[in-house]
């Protein structure tokens, strides 16, 4: 799929600016995009992007130093310059691409204001399916963030065409602080979504068997709503050459590194023997895909689509593999649509992604949701302890009225 990406404040940078570099190390043309921030520092971060698609909003109302974690500002911003933003995006091409994809951080004030605004007027200039990636915040990152995603999060989903959703607090590790796993945590989304955003484009070894087109990630997204992804690899059996295991494609390869380390331990992981049925490996995987940590904790039962990508190298991918593991997920989500497809890749490894599409619970949202309202509470309580009430009734004139 070819896709136009947005990165839409401090995290939503990061994240395109990944999405970006993974791209340009493949040497495709898959991915486009541009970022946009109120503080101008964050965009002197960027690493990949070239200084054109860069683009500093509000100077008029925050002179580039950010809105803080104001997202009412963050929204209003946006709108002010709704029209520069989209010539900017004309500016970078958009006549061929397949969707826009809004990454944001849904916690703080700029993608969390700005990327409700700006999928609004994307759906409403072009024909492309708009969708956003946004990242929740973990709680103990305090009750504003929590306030300023709840808020995002319901505007975002009334805006986009689906929101996938990653939540930061499932993936930091228990003692880790969320700052210090930003950059981990952002391989975690780049790997997860630039497999699945790639689908169906060309690689080296041609197309896959079962062909997963953008029109399929497209009819699976199109329910709107919330969605989550599961991921899981497995190392790939060497390839023998004269009788003897072939060295292992795990560098050089055109997908190598993309998707991503048996060492990681965050990855539910299956050991392929050699000589064990390919279609039950595949099934094993998707299954773990499924069942594993994905990108928002939910309950996958509550999801009306799927969709099952098996990327890999030729010799691992099982079109019975796929197609069973299909409707062992069509088994346990609550509709019945699930496609899948397989996409072949260099590499020494073996990755399914499952897209779970239009969630109908997931007990972290609940929690936002639980939180927000407290801290709403909380900021109205406050305003009342205004701090002129002990001036009030001291009976001492003020010098001027
Ligand atoms: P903005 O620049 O005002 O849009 O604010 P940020 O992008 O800094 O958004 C704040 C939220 O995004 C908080 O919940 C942060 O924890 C989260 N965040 C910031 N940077 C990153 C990052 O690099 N990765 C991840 N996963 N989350 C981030």
């Amino acid at each position: 799929m070819r896709v136009f990406f947005i990165g839409f404040g401090q995290a939503g940078g990061k994240l395109v600016d990944m999405f970006l570099a993974q791209d340009r190390k493949l040497g495709s043309t898959s991915f486009r995009g541009i970022v946009i921030n109120t503080a101008r520092t964050d965009l002197m971060g960027i690493k990949h992007i070239p200084m054109e698609d860069r683009l500093l909003i509000g100077q008029t109302m925050v002179k580039g130093h950010g809105v803080g974690t104001d997202n009412v500002t963050g929204a209003k911003v946006a709108a002010d310059e709704i029209d520069t933003i989209i010539s900017a995006i004309d500016r970078r091409g958009t006549h061929d691409i397949d969707a826009f994809v809004v990454c944001a951080g849904l916690g703080g004030g700029t993608g969390s204001g700005g990327s409700p605004v700006l999928c609004r007027h994307l759906k409403r200039i072009y024909r492309e399916p708009v969708y956003a990636v946004g990242v929740i915040p973990a709680p103990e990152e305090g009750r504003l963030y929590s306030l300023n995603a709840a808020r995002s999060l319901s505007t975002l989903v009334n805006e986009a065409d689906n929101v996938i959703v990653f939540d930061n607090s499932a993936w930091k590790n228990d003692g880790e602080s969320v700052k210090s796993a930003y950059e981990r945590l952002n391989e975690e989304i780049v790997r997860r979504f630039g497999v699945l955003f790639r689908a169906g484009e060309v690689s080296k070894y041609g197309v896959g068997e079962m062909v997963v087109d953008s029109s399929e990630i497209i009819n699976t997204l199109r329910g709107g709503g919330i969605s989550s992804v599961g991921y899981a690899i497995s190392e790939a059996i060497p390839t023998m050459k004269g009788g003897k295991p072939a060295a292992k494609k795990d560098s050089g390869g055109l997908l190598s590194g993309i998707l991503g380390k048996k060492e990681k331990k965050s990855e539910p992981h299956v050991d392929i023997a050699s000589g064990e049925d390919k279609s039950a490996k595949i099934i094993g995987l998707v299954r773990r895909a499924m069942l594993g940590r994905l990108t928002l904790p939910c309950d996958y039962s509550t999801a009306e689509r799927a969709l099952v990508l098996v990327a890999g190298p030729p010799s691992e991918l099982d079109r019975k593999g796929v197609e069973k593991s299909k409707s062992w997920v069509e088994e346990n989500i609550a509709g019945v649509e699930v496609r899948g497809g397989d996409y072949p890749v260099d590499s020494g490894y073996v990755a399914a992604v499952v897209l779970l599409a239009t969630i109908g619970d997931a007990p972290r949202i609940r929690e936002l949701m639980e939180l927000a309202k407290e801290a709403k509470e909380e900021v109205v309580k406050s305003r009342e302890r205004s701090h002129t009430a002990m001036f009030d009734d001291g009976g001492v004139d003020p010098l001027f009225e």
